[in-house]
């Protein structure tokens, strides 16, 4: 019997990714790989490794998850090391969960290797720090997806007010959305905002300004995903270490050199 193991292959730059993680590029018969994963990864693979695309298809329709779920099972029963590799981290808006239990429910073996998640590396690399004892104690990572016609799942009102920082992934197409509510539940319209486009890579564009302000900056910027939205006062202290450590420009030393 072959084992799986969901991995997390981290934010983008290929060195934020666990000697771990590393080690099962290094090992596996055959990986399964997300559009968000950085393909310098897979040069680490072995040379007959079997490598398969999970993201959009050809036809661009997104692999389906019960596909996904039943190839990890396929080649697991085979008696294959088996690695799904995801951007981030598997867990965090990864459905690493739902292979997981694919794999329990057919008594196969599975391994899950947590990775650095884009919501707290993007903003490290631009500078922003995800807590600071007196801009921000506490923070809550949040998808900003919400399904077409319907309600959101999120609370807005209750992190309008409970938390200090917000991380929020897939919340670019609804951004007008997302900064209505917070503002209508009680968030400062002058509340600091930064919305980090491909992270920790070399295309790292950063935008910022308020929850009054971004959804014209952003339009303007012409910023898209994959980017993280982040919310709170600790978004100023970009500004702080702009002026320490490159004289206004953050960004240069914030992106890889
Ligand atoms: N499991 C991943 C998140 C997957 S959801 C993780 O832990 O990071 C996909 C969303 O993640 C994107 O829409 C975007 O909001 C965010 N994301 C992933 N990589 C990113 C990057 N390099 N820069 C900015 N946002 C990123």
């Amino acid at each position: 019997m072959g084992k799986a193991f969901i991995v997390g292959a981290g934010p983008g730059d290929p060195e934020l990714i666990t000697v771990k993680a590393i080690k099962c590029i290094q090992t596996a018969d055959v990986i399964l790989y997300d559009r968000l994963v950085n393909p310098e990864l897979l040069k680490e693979a072995k040379h007959d490794c079997h490598l398969i695309y999970c993201g959009k298809q050809p036809n661009y329709h997104t692999m389906q998850q019960e596909t996904i779920n039943h190839l990890l099972v396929k080649y697991t029963k085979q008696g294959k090391n088996v690695v799904r590799l995801k951007g981030g981290d598997p867990f965090v808006f990864g459905r690493g969960a739902e292979e997981v239990e694919a794999l329990v429910e057919n008594g196969l073996p599975v391994v899950v290797v947590p990775g650095i998640t884009a919501g707290v590396a993007a903003p490290a690399y631009a500078g922003i720090p995800i807590t600071h004892r007196e801009l921000g104690s506490s923070f809550a990572i949040v998808t900003g997806h919400k399904p077409k016609g319907k309600p959101s799942d999120i609370n807005w009102k209750s992190l309008a007010t409970a938390v200090d920082t917000l991380a929020i992934y897939m919340g670019v197409t609804n951004l007008p959305y997302i900064c209505e509510e917070l503002m209508k539940h009680g968030k400062k319209e002058d509340t600091p905002v930064a919305i980090i486009q491909q992270g920790t890579t070399m295309a790292q564009r950063t935008v910022t300004g308020t929850l009054s302000s971004i959804v014209d900056l952003v339009e303007k910027e012409g910023i898209q995903n994959p980017a993280i939205i982040i919310v709170g006062e600790v978004v100023t202290f970009r500004d702080r270490i702009s002026l320490l450590e490159a004289g206004g420009k953050a960004e240069s030393y914030a992106t890889m050199a």
